[in-house]
């Protein structure tokens, strides 16, 4: 069933409207019109979900469970005209969406048994000493608590598992803590269904209202009076690194300052070890330019960038270069992307030392891809080599000997990802690779690619700057509820006036 919105924000319940108005730009399809957010419609809603955690946030685990399958359940419910407009909005292919629908219901899912388990809460009891000498110790528990009120910026390039019912929206309802989501404007439309789906289970499980609410679109300000906002305690966040550093910096500037918890840019590089070259060099080549063009390389895990010694060089970039000339052109997701991803096709282009493997031609809303090459000594000399460009863009950098891989790795900034190509004979180059890496990067791949992210209790989507703001925390997986806690000490506490049984 088609899907028309009403283009009005969810504030505590109501559907409202605004004085302004924008028109959506989909990829195809019709546009519609939307009401403009105002700081005032997000001073109205983080009012309401302060009001809404005196209840939500002392709710019981089995409540929130349930809230979170009844989300799942109603984006199932409105499955079709999700992915039809969701497509539309985003350019996406619908088999994409239908799979990221399938991993935002599976992330509600595995919250709800997550919290269920407890685990979550590491209840700790240091249990009274009252004979100890010199001093008795009293009775202590610890638990994680919620934090209040969490504000969440939707990510353009996935509109349903990093967006209104993403993993952040998860992850802070699932630890106790009401949401305000400030929707994209790439993709308002299924921001709206989305909503509407989370508005139908809070009706269905007899939450307060204010426990969620979405506001459109509007300039800036809307965003910053959102993370301004003296009653957001924290903030969730995926996108460019310039916006993500804006918003971080006024979290830092608040009077009281709170965590701006935002995954930015990553260039995943991958170093391709001699053995490993020489044995399977056009297969990796092949599989590095797939995980490049997925989805548009628009992914934080897309793999920019291949380091490899010259020896070895030859044969995967070739096999890159092949497979990458049959991938024809791919819509993205925003006109703002397009031209940025040109922008950042064109920097690389032109950088002293950089050499084309292939060139091809894209306008509008589109991208093909392109290869590049470059050596280790020209890469270093030139920091912005190692900048995200975000679409479907490689650049090989290439190497003189194991040293020279060795100084591309420890200059390279924070990262989500890094990868190791290795075969058994380059198990000592990988040891020496090793601690390089583990301080780079949240996530470390031997032999794959890092596209394609498992939500599990393991996952790590995060990373020293600028890949994250936070190196201590995942955007995914069952650890990502650890942004929305802050534990508690209760000493000497009689056990009713606990939340939690010890
Ligand atoms: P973005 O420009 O960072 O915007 C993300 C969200 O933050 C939008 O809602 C945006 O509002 C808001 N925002 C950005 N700067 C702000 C500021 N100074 N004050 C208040 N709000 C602000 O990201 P995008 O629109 O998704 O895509 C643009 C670029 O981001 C891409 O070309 C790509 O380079 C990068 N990106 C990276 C990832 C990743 O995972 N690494 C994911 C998506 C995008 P407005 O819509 O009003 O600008």
């Amino acid at each position: 069933m088609t899907f028309k919105p009403h283009g009005k924000h969810l504030i505590a319940g109501q559907w409202v409207d605004g004085e302004n108005h924008f028109v959506s730009e989909p990829a195809h399809g019709p546009s519609h019109d939307f009401s403009v957010g105002t700081p005032a419609h997000v001073d109205n809603a983080v009012q309401a979900a302060e009001e809404a955690f005196w209840s939500y946030g002392y709710s019981s685990r089995e409540d929130r469970a349930a809230l979170l399958i009844a989300i799942a359940d109603e984006i199932e419910a409105r499955a079709e005209a999700i992915t039809e407009i969701g497509s539309q909005e985003t350019g996406l292919p619908e088999a994409r969406l239908q799979g990221e629908r399938g991993r935002t219901t599976g992330q509600l899912r595995l919250f709800a048994s997550h919290i269920l388990a407890g685990d979550y809460l590491d209840s700790r009891h240091d249990v009274a000493l009252p004979d100890r000498a010199p001093l008795p110790r009293p009775d202590l528990k610890m638990i994680q608590r919620p934090i209040g009120p969490v504000a969440v910026f939707g990510a353009s390039n996935f509109p349903l598992a990093f967006s209104t019912a993403g993993g952040d929206t998860a992850a802070a309802l699932a630890a106790g803590c009401p949401v305000v989501v400030r929707g994209h404007s790439a993709h308002p439309g299924t921001g709206e269904i989305v909503a509407e789906a989370i508005h139908a289970a809070i009706a269905t499980c007899g939450m307060h209202p204010g426990v969620f609410s979405l506001v459109q679109g509007g300039k800036r300000d809307v965003g910053q009076a959102l993370v301004r906002h003296p009653l957001i305690k924290a903030v969730g966040f995926t996108g460019s690194l310039a916006g993500g550093r804006a918003l971080f910096d006024l979290c830092a500037g608040r009077p009281e300052p709170i965590p701006f918890f935002g995954e930015l840019g990553s260039v995943n590089p991958m170093f391709i070890l001699p053995e490993a070259a020489s044995a399977r060099g056009v297969e990796i080549g092949a599989g590095w330019a797939g995980s490049l063009t997925m989805g548009a390389g628009q992914f934080c895990t897309n793999p920019g960038i291949a380091v490899i010694l010259k020896d070895h060089a030859k044969a995967l970039t070739e096999a890159a270069a092949e497979t990458l000339g049959q991938v024809g052109e791919q819509t993205m997701l925003t006109d703002g992307i397009a031209t940025a991803y040109r922008n950042g096709q064109s920097r690389i282009a032109a950088s002293v030392g950089v050499q084309d493997v292939l060139t091809t031609m894209c306008d509008r809303r589109n991208a093909t891809p392109y290869l590049y090459q470059t050596t280790a000594e020209h890469w270093l000399a030139n920091e912005e080599l190692g900048e995200e460009v975000f679409g479907p863009l490689g650049l090989i950098v290439v190497a003189d000997d194991i040293d020279q891989m060795h100084t591309v790795a420890r200059a390279l900034q924070g990262q989500l990802t890094c990868t190791l190509h290795m075969d058994d004979s380059d198990m000592e180059t990988a040891k020496s690779l090793m601690p390089i890496l583990e301080r780079k990067a949240g996530r470390i791949l031997v032999n794959g690619f890092p596209t394609g992210v498992e939500v599990s209790d393991t996952m790590v989507h995060g990373g020293p700057y600028p890949a994250s703001t936070n190196f201590g925390a995942t955007s995914v997986g069952t650890m990502s509820i650890r942004r929305f806690l802050r534990p508690v000490c209760f000493q000497n506490m009689p056990s009713d006036l606990l939340q939690e049984p010890f």
